[in-house]
């Protein structure tokens, strides 16, 4: 910690000093973070408007830096916090047969008996329900019986203030009005979405986690640029791609074509742009992520290229993101920021070459060592003992699953 912050304070110094002619300066011709800047004869209203903000940016980073306590990852321990807040309200009176026959309308009911895993017949999505079977089948030995709810559908179910009752549901991906458990997505294995370049679906987080590495070139070879490539599961994405037609040599934003695609209005109105390959992202310097539907699954990938990664809003979760701090490891993104707002940002990041650095480092660093494969199997095995405790009845056969 302390090392962090001195290195932030000679990072700052440095700026300074280099940039003393860029920037406003206070009397004595030293402006430093904490404080508002004096306009110089060479401002404009453009310039000192920037100057506020970017003491902002300099300001968050330092006192996030401050505060960061890297987290222990022995044991999966950096996620557990997640899987205790998502099982508290279970704890006091267990989980009962009235919950479960009521969860079962949210997703596809899964039994363990006798360390055997049995499915309903029907799986919405057969790819992420193998994903999900891929990861509890090697758990089967030191699980009790249970029955679980798993929600295969990229949306959550249980919603905090409409579900009066509590209701056992396991989804991917939730904002903090719902209040479904969390589990690692099918994707870490299969059934991720399927585009032209993955037309088998997204997965094998282990591979995709060695080959964008190894595509990771050096910081001084990316294009100082914003990127992004994907295709308009959310309006919210709209921003950077208006951002990226006004100032093509800042960004490079564009739409792909999804399933779902049928005309140039839902590429913006424009044609759809060729898909680019997750290690092809590693040429950029500042990459950008957004929710899709729910959580996207891009967002880990992108820590891989070690490049600076700008994450737009904060609703939407999966069991890794709380253990990722905002500006130690990514930069969050205002939701809803205009253009011009995202556009100050990414120049901070441009001439504050050391700060975007350093960050992108961190990021890099906390996903390789804390989402390894073993930390996701650890995550799963964890949350199902724990969640297998909670059980206060005795699970009896559906004789209507087969075995999986
Ligand atoms: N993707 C990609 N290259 C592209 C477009 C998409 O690698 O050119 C990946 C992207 O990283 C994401 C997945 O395909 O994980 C689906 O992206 P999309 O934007 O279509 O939907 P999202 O799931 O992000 O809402």
């Amino acid at each position: 910690m302390i090392s962090w912050n001195m290195d932030l304070r000679v990072v700052l110094v440095v700026y300074l000093v280099l940039n003393v002619g860029e920037i406003n300066t206070s009397d004595d011709g030293i402006c430093v973070a904490k404080e508002q800047c004096v306009g110089s004869e060479e401002s404009d209203v453009g310039k000192s408007h920037y100057t506020e903000d970017f003491n902002k940016y300099y300001n968050e980073i330092e006192s996030s830096l401050a505060a960061y306590v890297p987290c222990n990852n022995t044991n999966c321990n950096c996620h557990t916090d997640v899987l205790k807040a998502d099982l508290k309200p279970f704890k006091t009176h267990g989980i009962t047969r009235e919950m479960i026959q009521r969860a079962k309308q949210y997703g596809t009911h899964y039994q363990v008996i006798d360390h055997k895993l049995y499915r309903q017949q029907e799986c919405m999505f057969p790819a992420r329900c193998a994903g999900v079977e891929h990861f509890v089948k090697p758990l089967l030995s030191v699980l009790p019986d249970m029955d679980l709810i798993v929600n295969c559908r990229d949306w959550p179910q249980v919603h905090r203030h409409w579900s009066k009752e509590k209701t056992p549901v396991f989804s991917f991906s939730k904002t903090s009005e719902y209040l479904d458990i969390m589990y690692p997505a099918w994707a870490f294995w299969e059934g991720g979405p399927a585009i032209a370049l993955y037309p088998t679906g997204l997965g094998r987080w282990d591979l995709h986690r060695k080959r964008i590495t190894a595509a990771s070139a050096d910081w001084e070879s990316k294009e100082p640029k914003a990127f992004f490539r994907g295709s308009r599961t959310s309006d919210e994405r709209d921003a950077l791609v208006l951002l990226s037609r006004s100032q093509p040599s800042l960004v490079d934003a564009q739409y792909t074509k999804n399933q779902a695609w049928k005309s140039p209005q839902d590429t913006l109105n424009a044609e759809p742009a060729k898909e680019v390959t997750l290690e092809e992202h590693c040429r950029y310097r500042f990459l950008f992520n957004f929710r899709g539907v729910a959580a996207s699954f891009r967002f880990k990938h992108l820590f891989l290229c070690s490049s600076l990664v700008f994450h737009v809003g904060d609703e939407w979760q999966e069991f890794f993101y709380p253990a990722l701090k905002p500006w130690v490891h990514y930069v969050p993104v205002p939701v809803r920021s205009s253009p011009q707002e995202l556009e100050k940002l990414i120049r901070f990041f441009q001439e504050n070459d050391e700060l975007a650095r350093g960050i992108a480092q961190r990021g890099y660093q906390h996903i390789w060592n804390n989402l390894r494969m073993a930390d996701i199997e650890c995550y799963w095995k964890k949350l199902l003992k724990r969640y297998g405790k909670l059980i206060r009845y005795t699970v009896e056969r559906d004789v209507s699953l087969i075995e999986v």
